[in-house]
Order: C-alpha cells, then sequence, then structure tokens
C-alpha cells in the first residue's frame, strides 16, 4: 500500500451511508432466493417524462451548430455560458432579483459545491485558527461527512423536537438557543427541503440563520438540492431565499440529470469567484453536454413545469402511501414518530425508546425482507451523545407504491415485536 498524507487518509475512508450502502449491495447480490423490498435508495426514480425531456434537448443538441463547441472544446471555468444566462433570467423573473452572470458558477454536481466551500471557508486560516463549518440542524445530508480535509472543521448541532404525540408526527427546529455563529465560523450548511428527514426550515428560521452569520460575512449555504424551481420537491410551501451572504446552491440531480453532475451555486461575486478558482485547479469545469441540455431545459420553462406538474407529485404521493400505510398498521401505544413530509424524496421515522440500535433494527427489518437505512448515518458532526440517533431509520419514496405498503406492514410487525420482547 502506498503511504497516506493526512489528507489521503482522510479521503480514502468511507463515509457515512457509503460505509452501509455497501453491506446493503451484498444482501442484495448475496442470491439468497429472497426477495427484498428495497427502500435504501438514493437515486431518484427514471420518470418516462423526465427521460424524455432529456433526450429530446440532447436530440437537439446532436443536430445543432452548437455541437461542436459544446463538446470538441475547452469553456470557461465559470460554466457553459448559455446555461449561466438561463439561470440569472430565470431567477430574475421568477425572483425579482437583480443577477449578473458574475453570480452564478456552475460545478460538477453540487457534492463539488459543498467540498470546494467546505475547504475554501472551513478549516485552518493562514494564521492557524480554525474555522468551522456548523451545521445549525442536525441530522442533515450525510455527505457533509466527507467534504472537509479537515474533519475537527465539522461542527453540527443539536435540533429541538416539536413533538405531536396523538398524531405520531414531529419536526426537527433549529435549537436557537444553542446555535452559535462567531469569527470563528467559517460556514454554514444545511440543506432545505432536508434529505434525510423531509424537514424544510421556515423562511424565518433561515432568515434568522442567516442573520446571525451576517455580522461576521459568513457565507451560509442552502443546499437546495430538492427546493423550487427545480426538482421542485417541496410539499410544503417554501421560499427560496438569497441575500448578500447566502449560497443558493442547486443540483439537477432530482430533476432527472444526476449521471451528468450539474450543481449550480448562486450568489454574492466575491463568494463566487473563491468558489470558481477552486474548481479551476481541481477538474477545470464541469461537463459540457449536460450544461448545453441543461441550458435548454431551463430557458424554455420545460423543466419547471415538469418539477411541478410531474416529479414533485410523483413523490408526494408516496410520501402519502408511507403515512397512510404506518398509521394504519402501526401500534397506536407505541411512540413512533414520522418526521412531517414537507419535502425531498425520503421518510423519517423516529422510534423513541427503541429497546436495539438502529443498526439491530435494519437487520431484523432484513429479516423480514425490507431494507431500509439506519439513521444514525446522518449525524455528521455531531459529536455529542444522544440516544436519538440510534433511534431513527430514513425510508426511501423511489419503490413503488405495493413495496411501500408491504414494506410497512413489515416494519409495523417488527417494530411491535421489538418493543414487546424488552
Ligand atoms: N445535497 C443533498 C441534500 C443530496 O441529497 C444530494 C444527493 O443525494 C447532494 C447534495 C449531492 O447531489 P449532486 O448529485 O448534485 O452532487
Amino acid at each position: 500500500n502506498p503511504a497516506l498524507t493526512q489528507f489521503g487518509d482522510q479521503m480514502s475512508r468511507l463515509t457515512g451511508v457509503r460505509a452501509i450502502m455497501k453491506d446493503i449491495i451484498e444482501t442484495l447480490q448475496a442470491g439468497s432466493g429472497q426477495e427484498f423490498i428495497n427502500l435504501s435508495a438514493g437515486n431518484p426514480v427514471i420518470l418516462p417524462e423526465v427521460e424524455q425531456l432529456w433526450r429530446d434537448y440532447t436530440t437537439e443538441l446532436l443536430s445543432s451548430s452548437d455541437y461542436g463547441e459544446v463538446v470538441c472544446r475547452y469553456g470557461s471555468s465559470q460554466g457553459y455560458q448559455p446555461l449561466i444566462d438561463a439561470v440569472v433570467k430565470d431567477f430574475n423573473r421568477r425572483y425579482g432579483l437583480k443577477l449578473t452572470a458574475r453570480n452564478v458558477l456552475i460545478t460538477p454536481g453540487s457534492q463539488t459545491l459543498y467540498f470546494f466551500a467546505a475547504n475554501a471557508f472551513g478549516g485552518y486560516t493562514t494564521s492557524g485558527e480554525l474555522k468551522q463549518i456548523i451545521l445549525p440542524l442536525s441530522p442533515d445530508y450525510t455527505g457533509y461527512g466527507g467534504i472537509t480535509l479537515v474533519p475537527e472543521a465539522l461542527f453540527a448541532y443539536k435540533p429541538a423536537l416539536d413533538i405531536d404525540a396523538p398524531a405520531h408526527r414531529f419536526k426537527y427546529r433549529p435549537d436557537f438557543s444553542q446555535l452559535t455563529i462567531t469569527e470563528n465560523t467559517g460556514c454554514v450548511l444545511f440543506s432545505r427541503p432536508c434529505n434525510p428527514t423531509g424537514n424544510v426550515l421556515t423562511d424565518d428560521e433561515v432568515r434568522k440563520i442567516a442573520a446571525l452569520a451576517a455580522p461576521y460575512n459568513v457565507p451560509v449555504l442552502i443546499d437546495s438540492a430538492y427546493a423550487p424551481p427545480f426538482p421542485a420537491l417541496n410539499f410544503t410551501e417554501m421560499t427560496p431565499l438569497f441575500g448578500d451572504n447566502i449560497l443558493h446552491c442547486m443540483s439537477l440531480s432530482k430533476a432527472g440529470l444526476p449521471g451528468e453532475r450539474i450543481g449550480i451555486a448562486i450568489g454574492d461575486e466575491r463568494m463566487i469567484q473563491v468558489l470558481e478558482c477552486f474548481q479551476t485547479n481541481m477538474c477545470i469545469h464541469s461537463s459540457r453536454y449536460g450544461q448545453a441540455i441543461a441550458a435548454r431545459a431551463i430557458e424554455s420553462g420545460t423543466l419547471a413545469d415538469i418539477a411541478t406538474n410531474v416529479i414533485r407529485p410523483y413523490y408526494q404521493k408516496k410520501f402519502d402511501v408511507v403515512e397512510n400505510t404506518l398509521d394504519s398498521s402501526m401500534p397506536k401505544d407505541l411512540p413512533w414518530f414520522l418526521h412531517r413530509g414537507e419535502g425531498a424524496i425520503f421518510a423519517w421515522l423516529w422510534l423513541e425508546d427503541l429497546p436495539i440500535t438502529d443498526w439491530e433494527f435494519y437487520q431484523q427489518l432484513k429479516q423480514v425482507g425490507v431494507i431500509v437505512v439506519p439513521g444514525s448515518s446522518f449525524f455528521p458532526g455531531l459529536r455529542e451523545e444522544w440516544a436519538h440517533k440510534q433511534q431513527c431509520i430514513r425510508i426511501s419514496l423511489t419503490a413503488t407504491d405495493p413495496e411501500i405498503e408491504t414494506g410497512m406492514q413489515r416494519l409495523a410487525k417488527v417494530v411491535e415485536q421489538v418493543y414487546l420482547k424488552a
């Protein structure tokens, strides 16, 4: 084995959910003859209308005079100009902004964007001070666990819980009595809607976080991978918020283009430039083929239409199936709580006082042919002990209705047995 540096060692670790995915893939491939209902997937469903849209714009690109320019040449690090122009025009019209091309950066997927930001704004300064990357509400996206070269820089806050016990529902809130942003903060990051919980921070909560960060010029990255206008995977009203220290970060992955790796950052030109330089050093620029078809889909307005008329209702209906099946099959007297389904492509279930760990619960579900993701992988940066971390699971909304129904019915039986035995 080659000797590794600190960074080499850090980056060659499997973080969060990737470690569990290995177990899931091995389970699915084991060939034990058992059929599994897979409720673990993070990959979006290929919806026919969405695939057709990308196919149509690809056909258009293939026969256009731009083809050579797009595919056979390098471009600018900031991104393919027609895509940047389409984003500027769309956002200015939609949200009444005054963006120019300098406010936009295109990256190869949004994960890359968080990697750039986490390491440009978080970590050690030239004078040796540690700047923290703050996750204001844990749990959050497992991928944040691997974005920094300086793991001690990542710091997540425990949330406050809003519990509706009779309804078996709950919702996480940022705990403003704890959340602290100071001159030692490098950046703030959260997903809205949230993977894994489906939570949507309210407009007020977001404004409050941005206001705490503003006096220190701390960038606030709002991971909008599921937000409107595309993929518009919000099931509750929400307004994308912009501001001097806000970096609005988008992804086309949940709008049907995960394979092409397109991330979009919108924000103050000074933040955008820092990230653009990082990108030049790392990979020069994002794939131009994906950018060219995205430019057409955004410019025409088709992507936003498909998002609200096809993508959103598809997943919203799946959440209803989870909710209705749990309500009808879960034991009424046990402390189970489903997170309010406000968006994204997952449901998040909290089993309070679960007598076994989330990992053991995941193993027991496997025994009855159901695969979910144990929740403890979704608390990156949360260092303190908290029993809640071992009491949750993530349920993917990418399965079929009957699979979700059967999966939830089997889960309800396992829940009953597990609490009864204790
Ligand atoms: N942020 C969140 C909240 C996600 O769920 C994902 C992917 O699942 C990403 C970022 C990464 O997406 P991308 O494909 O744009 O890198």
